[in-house]
């Protein structure tokens, strides 16, 4: 099954909802240009692949994720979904994204380093500031950033900060970009629940996924009196009808342990996980989590996608039946981009801007963006949904770039 087809179906939706024509949406089939190699070390190959979706806004960005499972199927489906959301995000960025298919879990800091230096050596040229910026994803962080970043200065021979997001602070990284992702989440959450639920107290939340964006959102709605009942991560999931105290289950996970082997309540497996009696199911893990195979047994009525890709086409059209409301991933995961994008231009200008100052920005446009996607959803009567509302705004502004720039003639 690919997902990068399955993705394309949206796409030929909206075309009809928004009578794009078929000139104009072809420009946004295909990927504008697919880098691959294979990384040989300690006699092993490792795919890996850098991918640019579109640039008609500007240079490419988006991550890098090292993942076992990583191809070239779901990098495409990334680098689209990243030049949707920055289109969204109003940020002046086409999309990429990249990968290498290698578990970092199970390397040592040696070889996370050459995994990372030897991707820019085959790479470096497609790269820089006002070509393609990358930046974390799933199992990427900070450091992998910093050799990175190194490696490419190296290369080519100067300093260029920003040719890459999500640095240390010391490397020209800015603090607010840790827990931005989870900060847009979270903001959205809020304006959901106010536009939805009328600011209902005591909503019960599971969140599938404990990595940074996970545990972030998670003690963010605790500390905002939401009832935390479920939390999963790659080893499986926990359940409390009563509610969890977030804080000391951050503490466990930050010692090393997986959320399932937590001494309080009920441990359920992946399957079971999603199909929990709660609220609020924010999925914070991978793609494809919720299909056509158990769409029918979700019983939360508000679905958030702080991972990318996590509901594929046919279950969206069967949540939409039963009137769930998604928060599409463009939309609600676009905090951590943005904050990318404020890094960038700080190490573009060479301006130190206050953390408050970044801080107060992003919210600003977080909620700016959700009001642009609600009010387009609204305009049309609650006929199209979230996700085709903020598809519809991405969409729109890519085409007017690239017929302002002369690729589309009518
Ligand atoms: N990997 C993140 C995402 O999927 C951030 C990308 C970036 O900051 O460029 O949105």
């Amino acid at each position: 099954m690919s997902i990068f087809n399955d993705n394309l179906k949206r796409l030929k939706d909206l075309q009809k909802i928004e009578n794009i024509s078929d000139e104009e949406i072809q420009i946004l089939l295909e990927p504008k240009q697919v880098n691959y190699t294979e990384l040989d070390i300690n006699n092993k190959k490792y795919p890996a692949w850098r991918i640019i979706y579109n640039q008609a806004l500007g240079p490419g960005k988006g991550g890098i994720r090292f993942h076992p499972e990583v191809n070239e199927d779901e990098i495409r489906s990334l680098s689209l979904w990243m030049m949707l959301k920055n289109s969204l995000a109003d940020i002046p960025y086409g999309g990429a994204k990249g990968g290498v298919k290698f578990n970092p879990k199970k390397a040592d800091l040696s070889e996370l380093e050459e995994v990372s230096r030897k991707y820019i050596g085959a790479f470096y040229k497609y790269l820089g500031q006002d070509k393609d910026i990358p930046a974390p994803d799933v199992y990427t962080n900070s450091q992998i950033m910093s050799w990175m970043l190194d490696e490419f200065e190296k290369r080519v021979g100067q300093c260029e900060p920003g040719m890459i997001t999500g640095k240390p602070i010391e490397l020209g990284g800015i603090k607010l970009r840790s827990d931005a992702t989870a900060q847009g989440g979270y903001l959205v959450t809020k304006e959901m629940v106010s536009k939805f639920l009328e600011n209902k107290k005591d909503l019960t939340v599971a969140i599938q996924g404990f990595g940074n964006a996970g545990h972030f959102i998670a003690q963010k709605l605790f500390e905002d009196g939401f009832k935390i009942t479920a939390v999963s991560d790659s080893k499986g999931g926990i359940y409390k009808k009563e509610g969890f105290d977030i804080l000391k289950l951050i503490e466990f996970k930050q010692n090393g342990n997986s959320v399932n082997d937590y001494s309080f309540g009920q441990k359920v497996n992946n399957a079971e996980f999603l199909e929990l009696p709660v609220d609020i199911l924010i999925l914070a893990a991978l793609e494809n989590q919720i299909t056509e195979n158990n769409a029918n047994k979700i019983q939360a009525s508000y679905i958030l996608e702080l991972a990318n890709g996590p509901i594929n086409y046919k279950a969206d059209k069967i949540l939409d039946s039963k009137q769930k409301i998604i928060i599409p991933d463009i939309l609600i995961n676009s905090g951590g981009v943005i904050a990318s994008y404020f890094e960038w231009a700080q190490n573009r200008t060479g301006q130190i801007l206050d953390e408050d100052y970044l801080r107060n920005l992003l919210d600003k446009k977080m909620k700016t963006n959700w009001q642009r996607v609600y009010n387009k959803y609204e305009e049309r009567g609650g006929e199209i949904t979230l996700r085709q509302a903020a598809y519809a705004i991405a969409i729109n502004k890519i085409l007017t770039a690239e017929k302002l720039r002369g690729h589309i003639k009518k």
